[in-house]
């Protein structure tokens, strides 16, 4: 895993490199090929970066940071590229949120649904919603319990300017694969329950560079990636 910023060069290699892995993974656990999407996460990292992973195909981009992606959106306009938000969502951010992005992930309460539901434009397409799931006994302070996920679910698919997409997780680091494992394939039990019930559900997002295997093998439809493909970030 690259350990500094990576340059322009790098990061086509690195996310060539991540594909390669991607795809490997899927064939080791039996999941069929292309079924799991990248997010190539760009927190803190440079236009110059984003556009050269797009140079190599990738159009699917996470920010944490509303402002700094919606800059980097504006400037890279011309690119016709895809932009999630994966950040924490305080109320007063969610207009520019609504009338920004194409996805929002971080979902994880009525509050913050009704809002985005008001702010998205009817002109606009409807903006893709996941909800950040949490299981019982993460003591994260973000994301919607499992107790509360349907009711949730309910009201965004209801809201004419939004779509419900699936489910977001950051479970806690686990020690190594089997254990990483157990925690995905509960997260995915909720997702078919969630499916279920709503038929536009098609996203399990889960994964990151440091537990991407153990997500694919439980059934994640995406991987967030960051450090692989950009390499470290400075703390903020
Ligand atoms: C930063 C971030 C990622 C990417 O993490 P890496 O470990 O750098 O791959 C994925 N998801 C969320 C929600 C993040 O904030």
């Amino acid at each position: 895993m690259p350990q500094t910023d990576a340059t322009e060069g790098s990061v086509a290699d690195h996310i060539n490199s991540v594909r390669d892995n991607i795809a490997h993974i899927e064939q080791t656990y039996r999941r069929a090929p292309g079924s799991v999407q990248l997010l190539a996460v760009s927190k803190t990292k440079p236009s110059s970066l984003i556009r050269a992973a797009a140079a190599e195909g990738q159009i699917a981009f996470g920010e944490n940071y509303v402002e700094e992606g919606i800059e980097k959106s504006i400037e890279l306009k011309a690119l016709n590229l895809t932009w999630h938000y994966i950040g924490h969502i305080q109320s007063n951010k969610t207009k520019p949120i609504a009338s920004h992005y194409d996805w929002v992930q971080s979902v994880d309460r009525l509050k913050i649904a009704t809002r985005l539901a008001e702010h998205r434009s009817a002109d606009q397409k409807p903006l893709n919603v996941c909800i950040q799931l949490k299981l019982d006994d993460e003591d994260s302070k973000s994301g919607c319990s499992t107790t509360e996920l349907e009711s949730l679910a309910e009201f965004i698919d209801s809201a004419p300017t939004l779509t419900l997409r699936g489910i977001m997780t950051i479970p806690a680091p686990r020690e190594n694969l089997e254990q990483q494992r157990e925690v995905f394939a509960e997260l995915h039990r909720w997702y078919q329950t969630l499916q279920s019930n709503h038929s536009d559900v098609d996203t399990l997002s889960m994964g990151m560079s440091g537990d991407m295997e153990a997500a694919i093998a439980e059934g994640a439809t995406m991987v967030r990636i960051g450090t692989a493909v950009f390499g470290k970030r400075d703390k903020r």
